[in-house]
């Protein structure tokens, strides 16, 4: 597509990723610029960043407009992107700045090269070692040879710029020009293919063939864990790649990527561009760059990689299409797996959803005729899904303060004889989730949230999983002053390390949570080790459900099968079976056969008992009729409202009067319910209420709410958020 042209002078409208709510007007600069050009634009005192969004209005005396003042040196965004954050934005009821702010961050990312200096490791020892300086020489030794802008460096060290520059001086850390960025290698779709089983080869021919017609269409690829789902989406990728189109791999968690770039390697025989919050920002920028000039053929990352300028892009994968942190929940509030769909369909792609355990939503929208469907039915090679079952804990003998049933214990036993592995599954961090004080029965919270302090004793300190707080872990109770009287209560995985060494002492028990790693390389070494069998027993929170190939691993015991069942939230059966079917799903890839036990209080609850049945149809058509019946997602459309403010009554009169003035909503037949509170009703200080919209499945509910939250004023510290789709509800 051809992008106008601006001469020098004329009107045009800028964008920008400032809170404005309009596109404002400048005259383009001397040689002029181009729609959907990335420039610098005055806004009083201020430069700041902002994209050519069309012509200007002229609703301004033009001799007063002011002048572009810079374009970068980066590919103009195109008018596909444009119509997609247009579109996002409106979905989401985002206003369109933040939308910009979504697709613009890459640090640095205009700024022409050899403008920019880095930073490495120096060549000798400061003389005089203080704390900060040694924080710094951690961080670069760390990444060993990893080049580093100035503000990232000292983010990651935790101290000011001027003690890097400092040490610059001192050579203890070197100063260079940042390098030019570098197109990344070209992946060869002919280099390493497997054979593919009939079943597989059949599925990866339709992809192939969707990829290259050039259209778009969404795909929900299903199939168990281990029966080949990505060496039949890796085919898709190969057929894009051959279309000479960019192919984007979607991953739900960081600490995966690592092993996935090695297949991928392995594949195509080079390694793909990487986008999250792991990469540093010199690669980020380059990734950013390089994508918008068509120099980066594939790049994995997480959600937002969906906003980054590719140049031309033929395929979408959303791997794990089910994982809830595909949903943001913080600033715009998205769900990439959605978002994916928006992107592809104005950009002639194709989408891959792959999942062992589809989404209800992805489900519906097979049953409705807009996704088509495909199968892997069995795992490949000699593996078979592992034999599933219930312990029943209210039959087993098991003394209080302790969670290893003895059928569970009797199982583990029977592997490390085998010299096979076994997976102890609990999914909550740390060491205990309740600090309780024996003395006055008070138990620990957040000072900020309405959320229970949860204790790290690897960490010698108390967190809070909402906020992020900690402090150190008291040994007098806040509340009454006795001392010596707080105890921990319930299981984490920490605690359930300490219990699973005690019963097997001479095993090499390995505890797999974020917590215990300083960062994502220190984890993955980890992984590939436990992989290679330096474990006998691992101890592990939902991170290992995702994912992680280990061969040895024949046994899956799930401590608290029931624990995710809890609450009123009308989607917690479904995540329930999706996470069990999953973690279940780890054992028994290779040849020995595996073995899932749920500890359970529950064995006649129906998700758990379809969960040991694994009848998945029965189970989703069951799950269906409920939501249809209650005329909640997928089969009716939902919206949260969260309102948050320090003062919980001024939160709550705006809900209440929010809830009355609810014409705009009832004129599309929706119903407002509410205000309560909301699901974690207290976070950093602020009291958060919520009220649910729900409406018909075709009901303008984004016009809706719109209308009807413009009514509002929001005073104060008072804030608003609306969350279209929402996770729970
Ligand atoms: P899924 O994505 O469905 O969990 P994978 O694609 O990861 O499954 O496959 C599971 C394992 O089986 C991987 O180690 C993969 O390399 C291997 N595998 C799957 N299909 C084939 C095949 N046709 N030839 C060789 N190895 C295969
Ligand atoms: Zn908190």
């Amino acid at each position: 597509m051809v992008q106008s042209h601006f001469n020098e002078g004329e009107l045009v409208g800028v964008l920008t990723t400032q809170p404005l709510g309009r596109v404002l007007d400048y005259k383009a600069p001397q040689g002029g610029c181009f729609a959907g050009a990335f420039v610098e634009v005055p806004l009083g005192p201020r430069k700041i960043l902002g994209v050519v969004w069309g012509p200007g209005a002229g609703d301004y005396d033009y001799a007063k407009v002011r002048s572009v003042m810079r374009v970068l040196d980066v590919a103009p965004m195109r008018s596909e992107m444009q119509t997609f954050l247009t579109r996002a934005a409106d979905y989401t009821l985002t206003p369109l700045d933040q939308m910009l702010r979504l697709a613009t961050r890459a640090p640095g990312m205009g700024d022409a090269p050899g403008t920019r200096k880095v930073y490495r490791l120096g060549t000798s020892e400061p003389s005089r070692m203080t704390d900060a300086r040694r924080a710094v020489l951690d961080v670069l030794r760390e990444y060993g040879g990893l080049a580093f802008t100035l503000k990232e460096l000292a983010e990651m060290a935790g101290v000011g710029t001027t003690v890097v520059k400092g040490m610059v001086k001192l050579g203890a850390v070197s100063e260079e020009d940042a390098p030019r960025d570098t197109p990344y290698p070209k992946l060869d779709p002919d280099y390493g293919g497997k054979e593919l089983t009939a079943d597989q080869a059949a599925g990866a021919a339709v992809l192939a063939e969707a990829v290259a017609s050039g259209a778009y269409g969404t795909t929900l690829l299903k199939g168990v864990t281990g029966s080949g789902k990505t060496e039949v989406y890796l085919e898709a990728v190969a057929a894009c790649l051959r279309a000479g189109r960019q192919a984007l791999v979607l991953l739900p968690e960081i600490a995966l990527t690592g092993e996935f770039l090695d297949r991928i390697e392995a594949r195509f025989g080079q390694r793909p561009a990487e986008w999250h919050s792991g990469v540093t920002q010199t690669e980020r920028r380059r990734c950013w760059r390089m994508v918008g000039q068509g120099d980066a053929d594939v790049v994995v990352g997480a959600r937002s990689a969906l906003f980054l300028p590719y140049r031309d892009l033929g395929l979408i994968v959303v791997d794990e299409e089910h994982d809830t942190s595909y949903k943001q929940e913080d600033g715009v509030l998205y769900n990439a797996r959605d978002m994916a769909v928006l992107r592809a369909a104005g950009n002639g792609a194709q989408v891959v959803l792959a999942s062992a355990t589809p989404s209800l939503e992805s489900w519906a929208n097979v049953e409705a005729g807009k996704y088509r469907r495909l199968e892997l039915k069995s795992r490949f090679g000699p593996a078979v899904m592992p034999k599933m079952s219930a312990i029943d804990m209210r039959s087993e003998d098991l003394p209080s303060g302790h969670w290893v049933s003895p059928s569970l214990r009797a199982a583990m036993q029977l592997r490390i004889e085998r010299g096979e592995q076994s997976l102890v599954f609990l999914n909550r961090r740390g060491y205990a989730p309740v600090t309780l004080c024996r003395a006055c029965g008070h138990q620990i919270a957040c000072d900020d949230c309405d959320a229970r302090m949860v204790e790290h004793r690897f960490l010698k300190r108390l967190m809070c999983h909402q906020c992020g707080a900690t402090k150190p872990m008291p040994t007098v109770c806040p509340h009454c002053a006795v001392e010596d009287k707080l105890s921990a209560v319930g299981p984490g995985v920490e605690r359930m390390g300490e219990e699973v060494q005690a019963l097997f002492p001479d095993a090499r028990v390995v505890v797999l949570s974020s917590d215990l790693y300083g960062s994502a390389r220190a984890m993955k070494a980890h992984i590939a080790d436990i992989a290679a069998g330096g474990a006998d027993i691992v101890i592990g929170t939902q991170l290992v459900a995702k994912g992680h190939n280990f061969p040895k691993l024949t046994l899956v015991g799930v401590i608290d099968a029931d624990l995710g069942l809890q609450g009123s939230d009308l989607r917690a059966a479904e995540r329930t079976f999706q996470l069990m079917r999953q973690v279940a799903g780890r054992a028994g890839r290779a040849e020995a056969p595996g073995e899932a036990l749920l500890q359970t209080y529950q064995p006649e609850h129906a998700v758990i008992r379809a969960i040991v049945a694994g009848d998945e149809e029965a189970f989703w058509s069951a799950e269906a009729a409920e939501r249809k019946a209650a005329g909640v997602p997928p089969y009716g459309r939902m919206a949260g409202i969260v309102l948050s403010g320090g003062d919980v009554q001024q939160v709550f009169e705006l809900g209440t009067a929010m809830a009355r003035q609810d014409g705009a909503l009832r004129r599309i037949g929706a119903q407002v319910f509410g205000p309560a509170p909301a699901p974690i009703a207290r976070i950093r200080g602020r009291h958060r209420v919520r009220l649910l919209v729900k409406a018909d499945k075709a009901a303008p509910l984004q016009q809706a709410l719109a209308e009807w939250a413009a009514q509002f004023k929001l005073r104060g510290d008072l804030r608003m958020a609306i969350d279209i789709d929402p996770q729970s509800f």
